[in-house]
């Protein structure tokens, strides 16, 4: 998975004078779906403003339900808005629907492949579908970069799950799009795959794609997202580069194992927040801002514990997530 190759920005590039800011760019988009028989509606978007930059490797982190694929579905033109402004790349898909069509491409969360196609055969029809000339098609190419190379020819049905994904991007990648959105990318990959498709999706980022990635994995949304949404019950929580999210929690632990039990947690140790675990494990938690690390371990040694481990455990995504998850629902 090496080949990339920068995106191109065709007719789109000519009608604008420069590359827009922002690669997407949504103002109060919302989508009500409206069942046809009984039930209740459902408000799956609720007004969502974001700005995503060009070229930026942007994570929409968020639980199952919150509305992603929706949002997703939207830009991709499967999922009808019910009012709200999307632009893709400057265009919005309202007013300008084939160029804001070509800006984009869009893995879906669900693998929809023909069975009875070849790799080759879907990269071709998905050229054809964007009027990619014949002499422009780089099919071998993509198939290469997925590693999907000796598998041209065989019938998508017997492709294991992570391939046909991988397949899927490269369908995607046919029109060479600046905008590449992959809509929870890792469902049904083993590790191993994943591996590689993040390499050759960060490939693709450094080339100059922007890429909008959907997941609830806070981990993956942490190592790679440069800038990160959260999003729940239809709206935005947050929205900040990765370190400013990360860096809006200030607290750390320290977990300290014993070589003798402990009943008490020691005098000196009392004005952090210190934890007796259980007999032989203590956590002290800090809070960097305030409290240097320095201070805190010679209040630990001050204290004359005989430690026989020391890791420590910084604050991820998770809690931040679920502070946010809390307060937005509350
Ligand atoms: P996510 O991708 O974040 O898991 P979705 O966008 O799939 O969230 O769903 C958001 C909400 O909209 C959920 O409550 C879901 O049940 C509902 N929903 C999604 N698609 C439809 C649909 N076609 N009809 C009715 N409700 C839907
Ligand atoms: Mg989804």
């Amino acid at each position: 998975m090496n080949v990339v190759a920068a995106p191109r920005k065709p007719d789109i590039e000519s009608q604008k004078p420069t590359a827009p800011d922002w690669a997407v760019e949504l103002k109060g988009l919302t989508k009500i779906y409206r069942p046809t028989g009984k039930g209740a509606a459902k408000h799956a978007l609720k007004g969502i403003d974001l700005q995503i930059p060009r070229g930026s490797f942007f994570g929409l982190l968020g639980p199952n339900g919150a509305g992603k694929s929706t949002l997703i579905n939207i830009l991709a033109g499967l999922v009808i808005k019910t009012a709200g402004d999307a632009r893709i790349w400057g265009f919005g898909i309202d007013e300008r629907p084939r160029q804001s069509r070509a800006a984009i491409g869009v893995v879906p969360q669900e693998l929809v492949l023909d069975p009875f196609f070849t790799p080759r055969e879907i990269l071709d029809l998905q050229a054809g579908l964007y009027g990619v000339p014949k002499a422009e098609r780089r099919t071998d190419e993509l198939l290469a970069a997925v590693g999907l190379a000796d598998k041209g020819n065989a019938y998508s049905r017997t492709l294991s799950g992570g391939m046909r994904r991988r397949l899927m991007v490269a369908k995607a990648l046919v029109h060479r799009p600046p905008v590449l959105v992959l809509d929870e990318p890792t469902a049904g990959v083993d590790i191993e795959l994943r591996q590689s498709l993040w390499k050759y999706v960060r490939e693709l980022n450094r080339a100059g794609t922007t890429i909008l990635l959907t997941t609830h994995y806070l981990e993956e949304a942490q190592e790679l997202c440069d800038t990160i949404a959260i999003i729940n019950n239809g709206v935005v929580a947050a929205c900040e580069p990765t370190p400013a999210l990360l860096g809006r929690m200030d607290r750390k632990e320290l977990w300290l194992t014993l070589d003798r039990d402990l009943a008490l947690v020691p005098e000196g140790l009392t004005r952090y927040h210190t934890e007796l675990v259980d007999r032989r494990r203590l956590v002290v938690r800090y809070q960097p801002s305030r409290d240097h690390i320095n201070e805190v371990l010679g209040a630990i040694q001050q204290s004359g514990l005989a430690i026989t481990d020391l890791s420590t455990n910084e604050t991820d995504l998770e809690d931040i997530f679920l502070q946010l998850v809390r307060a937005s629902s509350a």
